[in-house]
């Protein structure tokens, strides 16, 4: 007789639920009432939470899904529901940002696009907590044109020399590696020129800068790259196929970032409503107030439809549609335009107790906070505007936008576009 496979799941479910118990403290509950809050993390905090994901690991409660031969536990969809359903109410290993990117992002990229031998170097040491990854994509002058980059490798026997800058990379000053796209051909078309790499942030000739923010946090880091040497084995797919290993970074950042996805086939249901805006509605005395309350139903009716539009999205996908990983843009757009209205909302309905608060009262900085950051969603990962355009080609058929550099190689494109800003069109 064959074993029963949910009654795996049920003894999966019951060791998770004991150890969990035993290991991990739970969480306060202040934890989500911040949308995004400060995102600063010490070094300190970091080995905190470097420690525990180890833990966790070497329980067996990290990559659930993941092959063994990469450090995962080669177990099933449900057995990792069951294991995010027992952990709900822990504080589990929070990396920041970073701990986000490493397994929604390049985990993914590497597992897809890297050489055997590679991924057994990196990514069990990415589920244990002892690589931290971030993404080096945004050049200075190439953010939404991604294939512009001119950061740049150059072949030197068994290495690449890696020279040019990138920036907004979120946690770069306490990770261990970034996920850099370098210009490795300029004589080719622009999309053709591109490969990825594995780049060290401690070793000789990379400088991480961190940058101060408009909230007075510290995330975003600048990198320089001045002759940094890259061994070939942490390239990450074949020379000049950077473009097609972009698409798969890029279809799971966005993922990640507009954060509606879900992968059951549960029908969403509305949930409270905008719990944070009636909180401070009732603070500033407003929760008979007909505008507040107008303003609070529409911020909740976002939500839902943001969620459900997620919710519809990972079905279609789940079925195959033909537009594949491009339909995250469409909720990826959603979470960008909704984000913006529901913290302008909060400064609207709050008044001066939305930007003025006691000390230590966490809820209270919230709003400020949201308010300066409400721009996240729709620029990281590709705007808003280059959502629309991935969703009107990819998507709807819509005629491609005009490209004036498709016949030449990207020497020629930067000269003709230098040509040009000098008058010589
Ligand atoms: C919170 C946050 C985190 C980030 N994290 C990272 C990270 O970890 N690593 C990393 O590499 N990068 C990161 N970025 C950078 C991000 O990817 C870029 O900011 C983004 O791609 C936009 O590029 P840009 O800022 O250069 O804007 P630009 O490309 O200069 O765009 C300026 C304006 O022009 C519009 N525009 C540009 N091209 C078109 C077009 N073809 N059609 C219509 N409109 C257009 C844009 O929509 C925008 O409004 C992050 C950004 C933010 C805000």
């Amino acid at each position: 007789m064959l074993p029963d496979p949910q009654a795996d799941v049920q003894e999966f479910r019951e060791t998770a639920r004991a150890w969990l118990a035993q290991n991990l403290e739970r969480r306060s509950g202040q934890e989500e009432r911040s949308a995004r809050g400060l995102t600063h993390r010490t070094i300190e905090d970091i080995a905190t939470q470097r420690a525990l994901q180890k833990r966790v690991y070497e329980a067996g409660f990290a990559g659930i899904t993941w092959p063994v031969e990469y450090g995962g536990q080669g177990l099933t969809a449900d057995h990792e529901a069951a294991f995010l359903d027992e952990s709900e109410p822990y504080a589990m290993p929070d990396m920041g940002i970073a701990g986000v990117v490493t397994i929604k992002v390049c985990a993914e990229v590497i597992l897809r696009h890297a050489s055997e031998e590679f991924k057994r170097r990196h990514l069990p040491k990415m589920l244990s907590g002892e690589e931290i990854w971030v993404e080096f994509f945004s050049d200075s002058a190439a953010g939404s044109d991604l294939a512009g980059v001119v950061t740049t490798a150059v072949r030197d026997g068994d290495d690449w020399i890696l020279n040019g800058e990138k920036v907004w990379s979120s946690g770069a000053y306490y990770a261990d590696f970034g996920l850099c796209l370098a210009r490795t051909n300029w004589d080719v078309a622009k999309h053709k020129g591109l490969t990825w790499f594995a780049v060290a942030t401690t070793q000789a000739g990379v400088t991480v800068e961190p940058l101060r923010e408009i909230t007075g946090d510290i995330e975003f880091c600048r990198e320089t790259f001045d002759d940094a040497r890259i061994p070939d084995s942490e390239r990450i797919g074949e020379e000049g196929s950077g473009w097609q290993v972009a698409q798969t970074a890029l279809r799971f950042e966005r993922e990640a970032s507009s954060g509606s996805l879900t992968t059951g086939t549960k029908i969403p249901r509305p949930g409270p409503l905008a719990p944070d805006l009636v909180e401070l509605a009732r603070r500033a005395g407003r929760s008979d107030d007909s505008h507040a309350r107008q303003l609070i139903a529409k911020a909740h009716a976002d939500d839902f439809a943001s969620r459900a539009l997620g919710e519809r999205l990972s079905r279609m996908m789940a079925a195959g549609h033909p537009a594949g990983g491009a339909l995250i843009s469409y909720v990826k757009l959603a979470r960008g335009i909704v984000e913006p209205v529901h913290a302008k909302a909060a400064i609207e309905i709050g008044g001066a107790a939305a930007v003025t608060w006691p000390q230590g009262d966490r809820l209270g900085a919230t709003f400020a906070l949201d308010y300066l950051n409400s721009r996240v969603t729709a620029i990281a990962g590709g705007t808003n505007e280059i959502q629309r355009n991935t969703l009107g080609e990819r998507v709807l058929g819509l005629p491609r936008e005009p490209n004036v550099e498709q016949q030449l190689t990207f020497r020629e494109s930067q000269d003709r576009a230098r040509g040009l800003s000098k008058g010589q069109g």
